[in-house]
């Protein structure tokens, strides 16, 4: 099995030799800060997963708390994976970069105590098939 993915740009991309191990959203602070969502979806694999086929010469990191650091594409600021030295081996991939991930349901919330309070009940504000127009208004 081969998963594949990419920044917004194409010029990282990668590819996942296995299936993730866990899809986790994180809803702690970090997370939103520097995804700038509400919270973050992750698959997480081993490093030894991880294969940066193109564009590793435009991957910056940035360390947004004494153990993590996240990496993302300088092109195009996509976020691709975090590095945590809590978890060594591991990688967290966002899901939004790998191709796959509508197969990619999580399985867990963490950090729920940072939650936003909203979050919970997302699937019960009215929705639409694609963006507000004047007429859906
Ligand atoms: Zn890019
Ligand atoms: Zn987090």
């Amino acid at each position: 099995m081969e998963i594949s993915g990419s920044c917004f740009c194409n010029t990282v991309q990668f590819r996942l030799s296995d299936a993730p191990k866990a899809v986790v959203n994180c809803h702690c602070n970090f997370c939103r800060k520097h995804s700038g969502a509400a919270f973050a979806t992750y698959a997480v694999v081993p490093e030894t997963v991880l294969e940066i086929i193109s564009g590793q010469d435009s991957i910056s990191a940035f360390q947004f708390k004494e153990n993590a650091h996240k990496h993302f594409c300088k092109q195009c600021g996509s976020p691709i994976y975090n590095r945590n030295v809590r978890y060594p081996g591991l990688c967290m991939i966002y899901l939004g970069s790998i191709s796959a991930s509508l197969n990619m349901a999580p399985t867990v919330n963490i950090y729920c105590e940072s939650q936003l309070a909203w979050v919970p009940a997302i699937a019960e504000i009215k929705s639409f098939e694609q963006g507000i127009t004047r007429q859906t208004q």
